[in-house]
């Protein structure tokens, strides 16, 4: 079961160095328990594709209109991929070329505005993606964005802000979905606003595409008028999958964004993947991981509470929390690095209306998709809390972090980077624990 360790083989006789570092790499994902919320141990059958024989076909175009010859099998591939993922979200057109979210995003602005027209969008102080209107972003260098935030005593959005803000400046665009939200988005909410302002609806799930697509969340299908997501979060794919679902009146507009607009031609590997991972999200397997992934977040928020942290709106209704460091130690950037040394892998994260500058930041974010892969359930989640409280509190103790990195260590050794369910059956008993 092993996916990396034959091509390794082959790499460690050509080139020595890169083996070197890529199984350096191997032995960090191994021996490190990850709360990364971006991260994820992608599927095997997706990585079988990824890279595969159908990355060298260059396939410019769409399969109704490829611009070199020898498509046919790759148009197969990619009809049966977008059947699927329409199947799977119930939406009328989807575009599966875009090699990332952020330019999925892109083209959805190329294809819905024209330069200088207003966006609606949360801020990217509050946790807003950059290709939502970052000024350091192309987003936010062609277009005008009025940014919306969160009500101060929930922490939450502010639907009434949102809705004055769009009355107000009119926007073209109002953009919902965050990486550092842990509570619910309200596409309904955010759908109706746009109607009353004649505006688009753009929902970017990118991080809640597998609870969604599992029926964990509700979906912004019907409300919004553009979805985009990726696959590498809760969707448990490879990286580099953008995915644009529209309404059938925006499919060409979309489409010609996508290509010629911005990229040349596809990776066909990748559409592939995209078709097994659409295959994976329809199974009972993947919605008891989702299922999971959502009680192991409740269990780490409960210890953490218990652990006397204060975490962002009070919990999480996702994978993800947002938890307030500063009753253990005295910035997120600290905590990042005590928690680091002691083999639990966080980021820093600005909190709302967070005091301290962003290159320190109050908070951290973490979630549980990652190690809900690798098997993990509420007791060693909770056993995580109470090792994060720990670490923090001895961070000038550098004895008791050794001793704390110890124990991370034997834990995470006990759990391989990948699902159970992937394992071939028979194997699945006996090698689930000894990866
Ligand atoms: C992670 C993320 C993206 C970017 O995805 P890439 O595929 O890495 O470009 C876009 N939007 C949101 C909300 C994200 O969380």
């Amino acid at each position: 079961m092993d996916a990396f360790a034959q091509p390794m083989d082959c790499l460690r006789s050509f080139d020595p160095e890169m083996a070197e570092l890529a199984c350096a790499e191997y032995q960090r994902q191994l021996s490190t328990l990850n709360l990364i919320v971006s991260e994820n141990y992608a599927s095997p059958y997706a990585l079988a594709l990824e890279g595969s024989i159908l990355a060298n076909k260059n396939a410019g175009g769409y399969p109704d209109s490829r611009g070199v010859g020898g498509c046919q099998v790759v148009n197969a591939i990619e009809n049966l991929a977008m059947e699927r993922i329409k199947q799977l979200f119930g939406c009328d057109h989807v575009n599966l070329q875009s090699m990332s979210a952020t330019i999925a995003n892109l083209a959805v602005l190329q294809a819905l505005l024209q330069p200088g027209d207003t966006i609606l969008a949360l801020g990217t102080e509050l946790g807003g993606h950059m290709s939502h209107g970052a000024a350091e972003n192309l987003s936010g260098m062609t277009y005008q964005v009025v940014t919306y935030g969160f009500d101060p005593a929930t922490e939450q959005i502010d639907l009434a802000q949102v809705e004055a803000l769009a009355q107000a400046h009119r926007p073209k665009l109002i953009i919902c979905g965050s990486g550092a939200y842990p509570r619910k988005t309200p596409y309904r909410e955010f759908g109706s606003i746009a109607k009353s302002v004649g505006a688009y609806l753009l929902a970017d799930i990118a991080h809640p595409a597998g609870l969604i697509a599992a029926g964990l969340l509700e979906s912004p299908v019907p409300y919004a008028d553009v979805v985009t997501t990726t696959t590498h979060k809760t969707w448990r794919g490879p990286r580099g999958c953008g995915v644009i679902l529209c309404r059938k009146e925006l499919a060409g507009a979309i489409d010609r964004a996508v290509s010629p607009g911005i990229q040349g031609s596809p990776k066909m590997d990748m559409i592939a993947a995209r078709a097994v991972l659409a295959k994976e999200a329809a199974t009972p397997a993947f919605r008891a991981y989702q299922r999971q992934t959502l009680a192991n977040a409740q269990a780490l928020a409960d210890e953490l509470s218990k652990e006397g942290f204060r975490l962002v709106s009070g919990g999480t209704d996702t994978h993800l929390i947002l938890v307030d460091v500063r009753s253990h130690i005295a910035s997120g950037k600290e905590a990042d690095r005590v928690l680091s040394s002691v083999g639990l892998v966080v980021n820093k994260e600005p909190l709302p209306f967070d005091p301290l500058p962003p290159e320190m930041t109050s908070g951290i974010r973490i979630g549980t998709p990652a190690l809900t892969t690798r098997g993990l359930k509420e007791p060693q989640f909770r056993r995580i809390a109470r090792w994060m409280s720990q670490a923090l509190k001895a961070s000038h103790d550098p004895a008791r972090l050794a001793q704390i990195r110890q124990e991370t260590e034997n834990l995470a050794k006990q759990y391989p980077l990948f699902a159970e369910e992937w394992l071939p059956r028979e194997t699945r008993e006996t090698s689930v624990r000894n990866p």
